[in-house]
């Protein structure tokens, strides 16, 4: 996987400005190859012990050649990209520090927590975030991490999106015996598409449509078993999708000693909200222009915490114009926007 387009390294010559980049994900490795090809100097910060973001810690490897993702990295190292991994900004280094010591900035630090259900029973040991728990699958296999991730015989795995079906294989791979996906939508509304069902099928899950998860039941303090409440579609006028809303007085409920949870994913840019003067929108993404300018200059923003979560190539596309914005502005051709 190369991460230079749109240039050929060397062609430019070099350029005394520095351009720090927060976040090793697709976004932030696509900018990185443009800016340094176009001769910038570039600082790539990153709290994994290895770059890629999603690529190496999150999409499975039965979906992305992870020697072609390192191969990439490796190409932009051996052009002058320096890595500072295991550098969480916001706690080891500090975004202002940034601002002050970089000719621009651009974050693009995804979206790494997972929303919750949080619903009677959430508190119980096995019900986990599936995000988090596929992250230190992978930290697990790559040696970062000691630790095997812990999984259940019986599992329940809440969601439609491609995290969803990932924890199906993960799952799957670790040994459960019994894995169940529930929805509350039916797969031709999920964001993994009737294909990522299907898929999720092959890997063994029995998949439950038109349901969600009302109570964990357990017992000691453990998850036992999820307590499904059934739900109908009903078409809203104005909307992409339709609703589901409760079925009243309709249950099912499914034994289980593990729960994953893959209902979403929240942005998580590298300061408290309001902090620097960086505008969040009300969904917690980052306040872009159409040049991925922030409200604070010299501050860009590109991939999932601007645009919310996406798949890689939205990412690498919103990496990639920020660049190019960068570009232009240290060539004075921007401005700063002036809606700030
Ligand atoms: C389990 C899973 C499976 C997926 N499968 C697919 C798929 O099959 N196909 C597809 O197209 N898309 C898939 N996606 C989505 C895709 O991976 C993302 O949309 C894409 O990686 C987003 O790119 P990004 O560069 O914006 O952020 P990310 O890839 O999330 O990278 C952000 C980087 O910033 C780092 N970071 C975060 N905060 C800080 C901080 N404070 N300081 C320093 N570093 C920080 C993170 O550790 C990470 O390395 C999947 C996502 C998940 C979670």
């Amino acid at each position: 996987m190369r991460f230079v387009l749109r240039c050929k390294p060397g062609e430019h010559g070099e350029r005394r400005e520095r351009v720090a980049i927060v976040g090793a994900g697709p976004a932030g490795l696509y900018a990185a190859g443009y800016l340094r090809c176009r001769g910038f100097r570039v600082t790539v910060y990153d709290q994994n012990p290895e770059p890629g973001g999603f690529l190496i810690f999150g999409v499975l490897d039965i979906h992305i050649d992870k020697n072609g993702v390192r191969k990439g990295i490796e190409e932009l190292r051996q052009m002058g990209v320096e890595f500072r991994q295991e550098t969480r900004v916001g706690r080891d280094v500090m975004l202002g520090d940034l601002i002050k010591e970089y000719d621009a900035v651009l974050i693009a630090t995804g979206t790494w927590r997972s929303r919750r259900l949080r619903i009677p029973g959430s508190e119980q040991e096995g019900v986990l975030p599936a995000m988090e728990w596929i992250v230190g699958y992978h930290m697990w296999r790559y040696g970062y991490r000691a630790e095997r991730p812990p999984v259940g015989r019986r599992v329940v795995v809440v969601g439609g999106g491609l995290t969803a079906v990932d924890t199906v294989h993960v799952a799957k791979w670790l040994g459960a015996e019994e894995i169940h996906l529930v929805y509350r939508r039916t797969r031709r509304y999920a964001p993994a598409g009737e294909k990522g069902f299907r898929e999720a099928e092959e890997a063994g899950a029995i998949v439950h449509e038109l349901v969600t998860p009302v109570e964990y039941l357990g017992s000691g303090g453990r998850v036992a078993a999820v307590r499904l409440q059934r739900m109908r579609l009903v078409e809203q006028p104005g909307e992409k999708r339709p609703r589901p809303v409760p079925v009243p007085g309709e249950y099912i409920t499914i034994e289980a000693d593990m729960v994953l949870e893959a209902v979403g994913l929240i942005p998580t840019p590298p300061f408290n909200g309001g902090d620097y003067g960086i505008r969040l929108r009300s969904n917690g993404t980052i306040d872009v222009d159409e040049y991925k300018r922030t409200t604070r200059e010299p501050v860009f923003a590109a991939g999932d915490v601007a645009h919310g979560p996406s798949l890689i190539g939205p990412a690498m596309k919103s990496g990639l114009e920020a660049a190019e914005a960068i570009e232009k502005y240290l060539n004075g051709e921007i401005g700063w926007r002036t809606d700030v």
